[in-house]
């Protein structure tokens, strides 16, 4: 009998988990959400368990005690949770133990330890990891975050332990605002994550963002996969990514693959997991957090070093040993990844909820394509807008660049704004090019501006209009109906603003 996984999750990595299940033989099964019951992944899935989510408060895919009492009526052996949603929550990955269903990931403990940045940077640093200076563990209020921000230095950077996705964090430029912005992250932090406790980090003014991706097994091997650079970010959130990275030379990857490496090794740590970091100007770099889950942009190592993350994932978790060794990791060439969320560049990156009339994507031996969508999808305004990641393959980076750029001239979406124009235009700039960008390059270089092709972007938009308009006046009956009236209210509503 073929082992069955649960998918708890949506979009592009349902597609992608699905893809690993059925290399391994396991038979996929996801949940149809009320939310986005079209959705393009249902078609790659062996089963589809409705999730009759429509009246409750949050998706099923937050939902633990639903997906628990599900996957058991469903008969599920092992659940992958994929990024964002449960995926770093310790107790849905008890819950799955509790329940004699294998969690894919590491241990409920782990995921607990690594969710709080306090407690990471208290473990990090018993192995020799360097810490950004700061209050390193919690503080108890406002005043006493101010009394390390005065000893550090300003800027600094409130953050919540339990943060995650770029929320929780306030920069402080000066002492007199260190109150409030204290309280409305801690705030913050109390809604979103349940816990509101806060600490300092010394404000880097100017730094980039690289991660070390690692692989370990139940048997205590633990292997790393070399860099990424996602310093592109906006809201402190990654949106274009690349491996290797250019400013890390042969010594500090290998000297920062082995500290990731050995810190992993002192927590006893499974399955595939990420080592942050931050790199000042002056090339001194510092342990920010672990993720302990698979990442957005985890294909750009999968393509330069050909190790299947996913596949690694699950068979971890089948209690298989890496048989994997350091020496045989070998980087081979350049990737990058762009992330295609229904964004507008040109208006703060506000979301953009609507029809995909059309979506085309380039194609090329070269180029992975990881899509939720397809022409005719309806991007709602239930979950993240990130539909799709153009990931090139080059020999190195210069010609990985000019791929790239290629590629996203060979994309087009009818219907809504996307971040590719974004993308093209970073990839023409000398910070990108000379790899000199850095976290800071979204707020303190981009303007939208710098964005060519304004007219092609308002000729698709009034091409779609006009296509909206005729369709809606001859064929209403076109309007997609669905079994949520939720849905259908505001599908018509959509194509009433039009
Ligand atoms: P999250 O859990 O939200 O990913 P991180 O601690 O990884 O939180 O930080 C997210 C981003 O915020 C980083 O990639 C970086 O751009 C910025 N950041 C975090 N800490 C600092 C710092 N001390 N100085 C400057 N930027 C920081
Ligand atoms: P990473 O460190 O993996 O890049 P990010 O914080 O950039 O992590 O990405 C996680 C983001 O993905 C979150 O903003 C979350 O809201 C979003 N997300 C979670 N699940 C999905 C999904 N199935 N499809 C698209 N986006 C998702
Ligand atoms: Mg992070």
């Amino acid at each position: 009998m073929k082992k069955r996984i649960l998918i708890a999750n949506r979009g592009e990595i349902a597609i992608r988990i699905i893809r690993s299940a059925h290399k391994l033989g396991l038979l996929a099964v996801v949940f149809q959400s009320d939310k986005e019951p079209d959705a393009l992944y249902l078609k790659y899935a062996d089963e589809i368990i409705p999730a009759h989510d429509l009246l409750l408060d949050k998706p099923i895919f937050l939902d633990m005690e639903r997906i628990l009492s599900l996957a058991v009526e469903h008969q599920i052996d092992m659940i992958h949770p994929g990024y964002g949603f449960l995926s770093e929550n310790p107790d849905f990955a008890a819950l799955c133990e509790a329940h004699q269903i294998n969690f894919i990931g590491p241990s409920p403990q782990l995921i607990r330890d690594m969710g709080l940045k306090t407690v990471a940077k208290s473990m990090a640093i018993k192995t020799g990891l360097p810490l950004v200076p700061g209050s390193d563990g919690p503080v108890p209020d406002a005043a006493t975050a101010k009394v390390f921000a005065d000893k550090i230095g300003y800027p600094v950077i409130l953050k919540a332990s339990a943060g995650g996705g770029g929320r929780g964090m306030r920069i402080v430029e000066k002492p007199e605002t260190i109150e409030r912005n204290f309280k409305s992250a801690s705030d913050e932090a109390l809604a979103a994550f349940g816990n509101g406790d806060m600490f300092v980090e010394k404000y880097l003014q100017n730094p980039k963002h690289l991660e070390f991706q690692i692989l370990g097994d139940k048997y205590g091997n633990v292997i790393h996969l070399g860099e990424r650079e996602c310093s592109l970010q906006r809201k402190h959130q990654k949106i274009l990514e690349e491996a290797p990275s250019a400013s890390v030379t042969p010594e500090m990857r290998q000297q920062m693959g082995e500290m990731a490496v050995r810190f992993a090794k002192s927590i006893g740590y499974y399955s595939a997991g990420t080592i942050e970091y931050i790199m000042d100007e002056d090339g001194s770099y510092f342990f920010m957090e672990m993720n302990t889950r698979i990442q957005v942009e985890h294909p750009v190592t999968e393509i330069i070093t050909g190790v299947d993350l996913v596949d690694w994932q699950i068979r971890v978790a089948l209690n298989e040993k890496l048989t994997l060794k350091q020496e045989d990791i070998k980087i081979n060439g350049w990737a990058i990844e762009c992330r295609v969320n229904t964004e507008d560049p040109q208006n703060r990156f506000s979301p953009q909820t609507g029809f995909i009339d059309k979506i085309h994507f380039p194609v090329g031996d070269n180029i992975r394509i990881e899509t939720g969508v397809q022409s005719g999808s309806i991007v709602t305004p239930y979950f993240d807008s990130m539909i799709a990641k153009i990931i090139v393959h080059g020999d190195n980076r210069s010609d990985v660049i000019e791929k790239t750029l290629k590629a996203l001239y060979e994309f087009s979406l009818i219907g809504l704004k996307t971040t590719v124009p974004f993308c093209r235009t970073v990839l023409q700039h000398p910070d990108f090019v000379n790899a000199t960008y850095t976290t800071r390059w979204v707020g303190h270089v981009y303007k939208p501006e710098m964005l060519e092709n304004e007219e092609d972007e308002l000729i698709a938009a009034l091409t779609a209009t006009i296509m909206y308009a005729s369709e809606y006046l001859q064929l209403s009956s076109d309007v997609p109906t669905y079994k949520n009236d939720t849905l259908n209210v505001w599908v018509l509503n959509k194509r009433l603003n039009y």
